[in-house]
């Protein structure tokens, strides 16, 4: 079977896809040797950002890991068809948080992966996006060495970055902007970061990339507005990025600051003149050219 969200453009040399790939064992995915990959050596942890989504985002040492993993540790944001790529043999562990379900705490999911380390597995922490991007890669990774368990961290494409290329958005521009805000749109409490000083962004951050921002959203547009950003000022809402699924609303800090949308999660903003690139730059949009979604 072809992954759908797979973009039609034929896959990097790197990887030479064999029937491995469809009867869910990674070995023999990429040529690690050839690579120079480091060995996945048994009671280490890695720590391994799987992308925002499209599985062609995974990089070669993220399927190096798959392919060798005793234990696959993931989160809710990892697309199935990326877990599909681990050896037949491995333990798919959940370690997420689902709405509604009771889920593991973070110290918990630490205690975890240093006792399945301890124990001699090869442990693949795989994460959505970047694990170190409002991720808590840094958490984990610090209850490792305090463990003393061998680790490596594995970056991942971030949201932030990814979603807006598959929307057409880059997050800088030579033209526009020579600086970009990373941002979480709400607190370990679920509220309006307190401790942003709103203003000076406002003054200081040409271009803002909200993760986590739905809920807040209107409140953190009037925020900025409050604080002098104009109301022309175009952002995107890019929702369930690089999957077959994903959805861009364009709009104004004006408009969503006033009607309340609907939002369909994960959803990463971008606020600043970028968006307008959109307009020429939408490759995943352009009718003439291949959708998301569709396999060549
Ligand atoms: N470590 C992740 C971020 C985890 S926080 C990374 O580097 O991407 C979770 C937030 O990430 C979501 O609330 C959303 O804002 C964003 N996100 C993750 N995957 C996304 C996707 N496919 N589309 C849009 N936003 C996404």
């Amino acid at each position: 079977m072809r992954a759908s969200g797979k973009l039609a453009a034929p896959p990097p040399t790197l990887l030479a896809c064999r029937d491995g790939v469809s009867s869910g064992s990674g070995l023999g995915v990429i040529d690690s040797a050839l690579l120079g990959l480091p060995e996945f050596e048994p009671g280490s942890v890695w720590l391994v950002g799987a992308g925002p989504g499209d599985p062609g985002l995974l990089s070669a040492l993220a399927l190096h890991a798959l392919a060798r993993a005793d234990v696959v540790a993931y989160d809710a944001l990892v697309d199935a068809r990326i877990l599909r790529l681990a050896k037949p043999s491995a333990t798919l562990d959940y370690a997420g948080k689902r709405g509604g379900r009771p889920s593991p705490s973070q110290p918990d999911i630490s205690a975890r992966l240093i006792r399945l380390a301890q124990a001699g597995n090869r442990v693949l922490r795989l994460k959505g996006g970047d694990p170190c991007v409002f991720g808590r890669g840094g958490e984990e990774a610090l209850a490792l060495a305090g463990a003393g368990i061998p680790f490596r961290i594995v970056p991942g494409i971030t949201a932030g970055i990814g979603g807006p290329a598959y929307a057409g958005i880059p997050v800088t521009h030579r033209d526009t902007n020579s600086a970009v805000t990373f941002l979480t749109g709400h607190d370990s409490n679920g509220d309006v970061p307190g401790g942003l000083d709103w203003d000076a962004i406002a003054r200081g951050a040409p271009v803002l990339v909200l993760y986590m921002a739905s809920r807040h959203l209107m409140k953190i547009t009037k925020r900025l507005l409050d604080a002098g950003r104009q109301s022309d000022e175009p952002m995107a809402i890019i929702s369930k990025a690089t999957t077959p699924a994903q959805s861009v609303l364009v709009s104004t800090l004006g408009e969503i600051a006033r009607a309340s949308v609907e939002i369909q999660v994960p959803a990463i903003v971008v606020i600043g003149r970028v968006v307008s690139l959109r307009a020429a730059l939408d490759w995943v949009g352009a009718p003439e050219r291949q959708a998301l979604g569709k396999s060549s």
